[in-house]
């Protein structure tokens, strides 16, 4: 039976794939999930219990040998038929993010294309990187031969920002190089990937035990990552839970790709064309609600000419038509909780105490249609220094704080010092020179030029530096080698 995000009435308690039948969870620990453009309670999530991921877990370990043992020619046509599924369902599937999550149906069809194109990049990755290599006559009648072999189970860990698109940034590299996986969406949007498991469950067929999904919170990762079958975790979230699972995995003798947290800065020149610069800055601050992990967040302005910049940066900000997502004409959704929004609004408060004065206030916006959704238009703070909470901390909403200064060095200095986050950070210029000078400073593992949003393609990897990332492989292409182990042959003959 299909998650059914939209019946109110009577909100649709998710359920668990494990070995290819979907179970009613044991649990009687169950969360409402909301819809946040209006606050309904569209479905309620069990938080799994130990035995629940231990039989997760179980089922993807007895699907790992013949999962794995298929030819990978074989393995790459399931990820043409899912490719295949996710297409086709394309539109529902954006319809249930926005549902549950609140961001723009626009912003979701995109997630949905950043999804379909992970599978594409893993499809390629099958075809190309994960190929061993081999070396005939190392010395004379020896021969060397290196493959990569999968490991086994894998747990995909996920935040609740890219209810779809970031457990792809894992999943189809994961399969494909016949690995299985159980994946663990976040308790606050867990029902986008329900629907696509149910999808690629019953339309892309799957053996038993390949993809399996479980829900809940802390309790259910730290099962996850203690069972002995679970050979690596997979993590997208805050950074202190990022420390946490990495110090865990690691207790644990597991693989870990673990990206936390961010508080990206966007730095504007004097010379940066205005026209040009403002719908891309306005879209870095305030695109997904301010909830992406390369939102810009601090605003570093240089020189004295900010004057104009500013002046339409508000003017823009302030317009943003805030509303439902699945509206059309909505350029901004609610935040994903009410929760959410309280802290957005006690740090804009914060900020205010601390001595940022407000350019644009979006406290009280209000959409009358949905007097119970989680709404809160674009604010911006200006007159904020390097020291204030708003400058170091990660708000994860719509709050843009501006910073001042004269040199580009004394920007790199905010970029490279103001907070310990190093995700991105985005320079808008028509120097060249400046570019180049910013792109290799920033202590940042995305870095935009002319670009508000460095988000890398599926073909590249997805890493950022310091606080926001742990680990060596980072998500997406690079995954080849964190879901394989070489094994070096020599032989004689
Ligand atoms: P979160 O850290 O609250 O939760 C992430 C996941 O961890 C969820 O599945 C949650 O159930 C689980 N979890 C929560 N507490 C845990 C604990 N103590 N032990 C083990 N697991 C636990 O993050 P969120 O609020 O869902 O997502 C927003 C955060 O994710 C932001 O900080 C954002 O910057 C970050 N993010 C980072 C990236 C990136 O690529 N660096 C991408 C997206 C989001």
């Amino acid at each position: 039976m299909p998650a059914k995000a939209t019946s109110a009435a009577n909100p649709e308690t998710l359920r668990l794939l494990i070995a290819g039948k979907w179970h009613e969870s044991e649990s009687q620990d169950l969360h409402a999930v909301f819809n946040p453009a209006d606050g309904r309670t569209i479905a309620r999530v069990p938080f799994s219990t130990k035995e629940e991921a231990s039989q997760a877990v179980g089922a993807a370990d007895d699907a790992f040998g013949s999962w794995s043992s298929m030819p990978i020619t074989d393995r790459i046509q399931f990820l043409f038929r899912m490719k295949e599924v996710l297409e086709k369902h394309a539109q529902e599937l954006a319809t249930l993010n926005t549902e549950n999550h609140g961001k723009t149906l626009e912003e979701s069809r995109g997630d949905v294309r950043r999804t379909i194109e992970n599978v594409e990049s893993a499809i390629s990755i099958a075809y190309t990187l994960a190929k061993g290599t081999s070396l005939d006559q190392i010395s004379p009648g020896i021969d060397e031969v290196m493959v990569k072999e999968p490991l086994g189970v894998f747990a995909i860990v996920c935040p609740f920002n890219f209810p779809i698109m970031i457990p792809f940034w894992f999943l189809p590299y994961a399969l494909v190089l016949g690995d299985t996986v159980v994946v663990k969406p976040s308790e606050i949007t867990p029902v986008p990937m329900q629907r696509v498991a149910e999808l690629i469950q019953k339309e892309v067929g799957f053996p038993p035990g390949v993809i399996n999904l479980v829900h809940g919170g802390s309790e259910v990762v730290e099962s996850l990552i203690g069972l002995s079958e679970t050979k690596g975790v997979t993590f997208v979230g805050s950074t202190a839970v990022a420390r946490r699972v990495y110090k865990l995995a690691g207790e644990n003798g597991k693989r870990a790709i673990v990206n936390g947290g961010a508080k990206n800065c966007i730095v504007v020149m004097p010379d940066a064309d205005v026209d040009q610069s403002v719908p891309s800055i306005v879209s870095s601050f305030f695109g997904n609600t301010g909830q992406r992990c390369l939102a810009g967040a601090n605003l570093v302005v240089v020189g004295a000419g900010g004057g104009q910049l500013l002046d339409k940066f508000s003017k823009a900000s302030s317009a943003l038509k805030v509303g439902n997502g699945l509206s059309s004409d909505t350029q901004m959704g609610p935040l994903v909780t009410n929760s959410a929004k309280e802290r957005v609004l006690a740090y804009v408060q914060k900020g205010i105490e601390e001595g940022g004065k407000l350019m644009v206030d979006g406290r009280d916006v209000r959409v009358n249609e949905f007097p119970n959704g989680f709404y809160l238009g674009s604010t911006i703070l200006d007159d904020i220094t390097p020291a204030m909470s708003v400058a170091q901390h990660e708000v994860f909403g719509p709050l843009a704080s501006v910073l001042r200064v004269e040199t580009l060095d004394q920007a790199l200095e905010i970029v490279n010092t103001s907070t310990n986050y190093g995700n991105m950070a985005s320079i808008f210029t028509s120097s060249g020179r400046s570019a180049r000078e910013f792109r290799r400073r920033a202590n940042a593992g995305n870095i935009g030029i002319n670009i508000g949003v460095a988000a890398p393609s599926a073909f590249f990897p997805f890493g950022g530096m310091k606080d926001s990332f742990f680990g060596v492989a980072h998500p997406q292409v690079d995954t080849v080698d964190f879901f394989t182990d070489r094994k070096v042959t020599l032989s004689r003959w």
